[in-house]
């Protein structure tokens, strides 16, 4: 483009002075002969060009087209130059020269503005996506701050579950008796010699199904058969201690099962060398050696 407005404006001026000008520049400058053709005809032809040249120049820097869409211009104008030429009178040749590019323009300006239309459009559907995705990232990135707060507010809620289970665990531990009688009943025998032989327990004496229970917490060492007890219950304390209960009419616990103060393992039975329902109760003291069980409860707060 930049060549024919180049050409264009050389010929107007040579137009101006064509029947003045000198013919000894003709020929000598290539493609700016048509400057120095001082026909008539010849000025009239760079006049069109001019007009057509202007034209695109002015759309081409309005709608910022490419230098493929504005170069169409004047090769399409020149189809209808020739028509343009053929008129005598000069002025109105130039009136038919700007109608004439007129009525060529409306289609290619059409085509023109609807590239840039597209172009616009296109634009525009890009700024769309874009703001459409940063609107999406946004969206997610504010779910994924929900979540992680849902997330650690529900931490937060289990842990103080977690912390309260746990003090009240604590509290009804420390309710929780450390010793228990083994049995509510009448004291009948105490530990010592008795009918020529060595008793080493205690006897509490009440009905068959009387409640037996743990005097403290531990573990079940042994529940079964047992020579002159009939069937008895043995229970270890942590300090190693073992509790012992004889004559039982039914065990309740197995071997190995934890026991707490208080629980009940046994009912009272009258069971082996028994002369009526009760519980015999020794304390092995380091698991094996017996003391006499009234000064070991009295020890924990327990009379009998
Ligand atoms: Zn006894």
């Amino acid at each position: 483009m930049q060549e024919g407005t180049t050409l264009a404006r050389h010929s107007i001026a040579s137009g101006r002075r064509a029947y003045s000008a000198s013919p000894r520049v003709t020929g000598k400058r290539g493609c700016h002969r048509a400057e120095y053709d001082k026909s008539p005809v010849g000025n009239r032809v760079a006049a069109v060009a001019v007009v057509a040249g202007a034209f695109v120049t002015s759309i081409g820097a309005a709608n910022g087209l490419d230098a493929d869409a504005t170069r169409i211009i004047p090769l399409a104008a020149g189809t209808d130059l020739a028509a343009a030429l053929a008129a005598d009178d000069v002025a109105s040749a130039s009136e038919a020269q700007i109608r004439t590019v007129h009525a060529v323009e409306p289609g290619l300006e059409a085509a023109k503005l609807m590239r840039s239309e597209a172009l616009l459009a296109r634009q525009h559907v890009d700024q769309a996506i874009r703001h459409a995705s940063d609107a999406y990232n946004a969206r997610q990135a504010e779910l994924k701050r929900r979540q992680e707060a849902a997330a650690a507010e529900q931490a937060r809620v289990a842990a103080a579950q977690a912390e309260e289970q746990a003090r009240i665990a604590a509290e009804e531990a420390a309710r929780r008796p450390k010793a228990v009688k083994p049995a509510e009943g009448a004291f009948t025998s105490g530990f010592g010699a008795r009918w020529g032989t060595t008793h080493y327990g205690v006897d509490i004496a009440n009905a068959i199904g009387t409640p037996i229970l743990s005097a403290m917490s531990g573990v079940v060492v042994e529940a079964g058969p047992a020579s002159g007890f009939g069937l008895w219950v043995r229970v270890q304390h942590e300090d190693g201690t073992i509790t012992v209960y004889g004559h039982v009419n039914e065990i309740l616990v197995a071997q190995g099962q934890q026991v707490r103060a208080g629980e009940q393992i046994a009912t009272m039975g009258n069971r082996g060398q028994s002369t009526g329902p009760h519980l015999h109760f020794e304390v092995w003291v380091g698991g094996s050696q017996k003391i006499d069980p009234i000064g070991w409860l009295g020890e924990r707060g327990i009379n009998l």
